[in-house]
């Protein structure tokens, strides 16, 4: 059984269809992300990145289907990227 890559595997949430703004340095493309706040990747990443980066910034899970590969997301505040969630 192929498993489904659009449901996060650090927290079992289904992931949000995410637009990649044109303008970003991705380029325009569909990512599925996880937007679960309590999502233990995400909350691990804002300690991870300070402890070892002193830098303010966390991560989300994101699976990208044109590529098939799935790798984090950069994010600076909780709501980055929240305006490009697509919903269904
Ligand atoms: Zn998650």
């Amino acid at each position: 059984m192929a498993e489904d890559k659009t449901v996060c595997p650090h927290c079992g949430q289904k992931m949000k269809k995410f637009g990649v703004p044109a303008e970003s340095s991705w380029g325009e493309s569909l990512w599925y992300v996880c937007f679960n706040d309590d999502c233990q990747y995400y909350v691990r990443g804002w300690d991870h990145m300070w402890t070892t980066q002193k830098v303010k910034c966390s991560y989300r899970h994101r699976y990208d289907p044109d590529q098939n590969c799935c790798g984090p997301m950069p994010v600076y505040s909780p709501e980055m990227g929240k305006a490009c969630i697509l919903e269904e």
